[in-house]
């Protein structure tokens, strides 16, 4: 029984009408790597880059990170690897930073706000990213809490300069769609860039007003809510129009009715905690992309998250 629940997890998530889905980990460090692929991982979709800066006395540098993204494409064996840079501020703070303190760190200097101020952090992030490209195995770069065009200009200058500097080959870069503006805006976003990822944890507290950690709201945060997936609608058509990769790598797509819904509106791509794979696989692998499709459309016109998560239980 065991040998089987371990192969079942191997297979690919594909309807049963034949449309495929990649499922990637959501993961910190190399040694996830492993169970991960246990749990049926195909990748890696988002590496969440903060842990090298929360569990450390000091700021880790280029060759320290270094280090880590080359272990991480070890264990990874050729699979895909995003790896997002860091993604500090709102709830994630590093004490031996000393971040001047905010009335509202959630809407304040966070993400990339942060590291385009300080080319002290972004800059040997970036140097060691380019420098793990340079071994020829896959590795793409994913840019948190983007709100508008002029940010990923500039960052596409930055890693250009540096690119140059290293004579590192071209890797895809792409951004994280959580704020409300750039899900908006994501038709024209998606001309400026390879990928689209969707943050369905920060998307659902900005579109929804709630603090995602606030003692008695968060419960309410309901990523199924239709306001949320209305935007996640408009964030693929965006996506569709210049023919770029997206995916979803927020607490949604874990969630194997949140996972049924985001492959019905459309997305390439789900990325998850690793024991939350098996139950998505499976749901995916239970149904058609056409039951999947009618399901995502009928909860865009429902009237809260409730009658979305009906619609579908009803599928599962
Ligand atoms: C998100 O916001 O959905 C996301 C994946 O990023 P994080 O949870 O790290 O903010
Ligand atoms: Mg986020």
């Amino acid at each position: 029984r065991q040998a089987r629940d371990a192969d079942s997890r191997q297979l690919p998530a594909i309807t049963t009408d034949g449309c495929r889905l990649e499922i990637g980990v959501n993961l910190n460090r190399p040694a996830q790597v492993k169970e991960a692929l246990e749990f049926g991982a195909e990748g890696v979709g988002l590496m969440r880059t903060e842990f090298l800066f929360l569990e450390s006395d000091h700021l880790p540098g280029e060759e320290e990170q270094l280090a880590t993204y080359f272990s991480m494409q070890d264990a990874l064996d050729g699979r895909e690897l995003i790896v997002r840079l860091l993604d500090i501020g709102g709830d994630k703070q590093v004490p031996h930073l000393a971040l001047p303190r905010e009335d509202n760190p959630f809407l304040g200097v966070r993400g990339i706000r942060l590291l385009l101020r300080r080319p002290d952090l972004l800059e040997p992030q970036l140097r060691a990213l380019y420098r793990a490209a340079l071994s020829g195995r896959p590795l793409s770069i994913l840019f948190p809490m983007i709100s508008t065009l002029a940010e990923v200009n500039d960052l596409k200058t930055e890693c250009e300069r540096i690119r140059g500097e290293l004579g590192a080959p071209r890797v895809d870069l792409g951004i994280m769609i959580e704020v409300p503006a750039a899900a908006a805006m994501a038709d024209q976003l998606a001309a400026h860039v390879d990928f689209f990822s969707i943050g369905t944890n920060d998307l659902t507290q900005y579109v929804l007003a709630i603090d995602r950690q606030h003692p008695e709201l968060a419960a309410q945060a309901d990523s199924l809510h239709p306001a949320v997936l209305r935007l996640i609608r408009q964030t693929i058509d965006g996506a569709r129009l210049h023919q770029r990769r997206i995916g979803v790598c927020g607490g949604l797509a874990g969630d194997p009715l949140g996972a049924a819904l985001l492959a019905g509106l459309g997305v390439d791509a789900l990325s998850m905690s690793a024991g939350d794979i098996p139950a998505v696989k499976a749901m995916l692998r239970n149904h058609s992309m056409e039951e999947l499709q009618r399901a995502a459309l009928r909860s865009l016109s429902c009237a809260d998250a409730g009658e979305v998560r009906r619609i579908a239980e009803e599928l599962a």
